[in-house]
């Protein structure tokens, strides 16, 4: 549908201001913006994008005052509630502005918001605008999330959880087990169960977008649904259908794609933990000596410690790492991912399991190794390995021979190439949900019908 209305309609658009939740809310821009909407991006001065990527958007910069104590604490719950008590005051301001001294081309339709950017509805709510949520993590870390409270009240979850228990599945969750719960990284239950009465609370939104497909989720859409007071509009996945130049906020090292196309079908390990999870010294070690050892060839993600002194980045590897590896191996600082897995070389997928990153292997096809650190990411991880079958569990023992067991398995395997058929199976379930009729193209067709509806107060 091209532009079919005089006056062009506008949607601002609130990111959470971290990389994972930056990529979906830009390429839903882009999505929106194919589809004849004007697009404003307000955003923090914290890791504000780089704008001259996005020429097609207007970029309204909330000024945050976030202290870097709090943003570099790594407590999410203290940086959440920083975001939403600082940036409501700036982004009401700036909007009223805007829209008394009419500087844009089109009326404001509709403010799109990240869950964690709940600030936004109250926003919306006084400039008389309507909302919609959009979620950045998976339905079914949703419904494990709407659980908890239920999970509580009935004793099967408590702040002294014993050990006996984590292998048990919880029950209404099936398969997910109590130790895949992302509840593990919180200082308390009540922090968590604040959290998701802020950011599950629908308050006066009109609709919930998500990034995924009902090809993959669609049961737990379909109880999300149940569980919702408006409408779900499942319109995954956000980056194939509308690409988008770089949303990244590190700088892409483009290198490794010729590295790549230099390398065999299917015969290089991709390595990569996402935006926040890293591996300690020692993992770090043994990882290099197990890739090395599995003399399988790799692309691997090494983001640099900030937290330490080394003149070069590449100073954390072993002295040697680099020169024995030779040819056989490529560590970069940050990698274009998306074209990374996209890439006819890549065989497998290590992977910290994020909701992006998961999403980005299965629409290439590529299988995975799952290694979980915190929150949603447990929950992916079990559905890639027990769901959608395309990911192999990696327990807690970063080891040397482990490692290079578990590459191997993936790379030259059977049980790997099983994977890998599997994943591309879903793969193409999923070019067909994103196709005309499929899942995925009806539910964007409504939605913008919907966005279209919405009243202004
Ligand atoms: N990413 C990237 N280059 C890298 C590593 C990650 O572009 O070297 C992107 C990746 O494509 C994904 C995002 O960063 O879109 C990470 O999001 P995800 O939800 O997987 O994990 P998070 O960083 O939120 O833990």
């Amino acid at each position: 549908m091209e532009k079919q209305w005089k006056r062009p309609h506008r949607l601002v658009l609130v990111p959470c201001p971290f990389q994972g939740h930056i990529n979906p809310m830009l390429h839903l821009g882009y999505i929106l913006h194919s589809k004849g909407f004007s697009i404003t991006i307000s955003h923090t001065q914290f890791n504000f994008p780089n704008t001259a990527n996005h020429p097609d958007f207007h970029f309204l910069p909330i000024v945050d005052g976030f202290s870097d104590r709090v943003v570099s604490s790594g407590n999410f719950i203290d940086v959440i509630s920083s975001f939403n008590n600082n940036c409501r005051a700036p982004l009401e301001e700036s909007l009223a502005l805007v829209m008394e001294t009419r500087e844009y081309d089109g009326e404001i339709t509709c403010i799109i918001y990240d869950e964690y950017m709940y600030f936004a509805a109250a926003v919306a709510k006084h400039l008389k605008l309507p909302s919609i949520i959009l979620r950045t993590s998976s339905a079914i870390h949703d419904l494990t999330y709407n659980a908890i409270p239920g999970l509580l009240k009935d004793g099967h979850i408590s702040t002294q959880d014993a050990d006996p228990i984590l292998l048990e599945s919880v029950p209404g969750l099936h398969p997910l087990r109590f130790k895949d719960l992302p509840i593990t990284n919180f200082k308390s239950i009540n922090d968590l169960l604040q959290l998701i009465a802020n950011a599950h609370e629908t308050r006066t939104s009109a609709a919930i977008i998500w990034n995924t497909m009902d090809c993959l989720e669609g049961k737990s859409l379909a109880q999300l649904q149940q569980q919702s007071q408006v409408p779900l509009f499942a319109i995954g996945p956000f980056h194939k259908i509308a690409p988008a130049k770089s949303c990244s906020i590190l700088e892409e090292d483009t290198n490794c794609i010729e590295w790549l196309d230099k390398q065999a079908c299917n015969s290089v390990i991709y390595i990569s933990l996402g935006s926040i999870a890293s591996m300690d010294k020692k993992e770090l070690a043994e990882m290099e000596w197990g890739l090395a050892n599995s003399q399988q060839h790799f692309l691997w993600v090494v983001r640099p410690d900030p937290t330490t002194t080394c003149s070069e980045w590449t100073d954390s590897l072993p002295e040697g790492f680099i020169e024995a590896i030779g040819e056989r191996g490529c560590i970069v600082k940050w990698a274009p991912q998306k074209e990374v897995l996209a890439h006819g070389a890549v065989g497998g997928f290590w992977s910290h399991c994020g909701w992006n990153s998961t999403l980005e292997g299965l629409c290439e096809g590529v299988p995975m190794i799952c290694q979980p650190y915190f929150g949603d990411q447990w929950v992916h991880a079990r559905y890639l390995t027990q769901v959608w079958r395309t990911g192999q569990e990696w327990g807690d023992n970063m080891e040397r021979g482990e490692i290079e067991r578990a590459v191997r398995r993936l790379i030259v395997d059977k049980e790997g190439k099983e994977m890998r058929q599997r994943a591309v199976h879903l793969k193409e379930k999923i070019d067909i949900c994103m196709s005309e009729g499929g899942g995925s193209y009806n539910s964007l067709y409504e939605l913008v019908g919907y966005i279209l509806s919405l009243k202004i107060a």
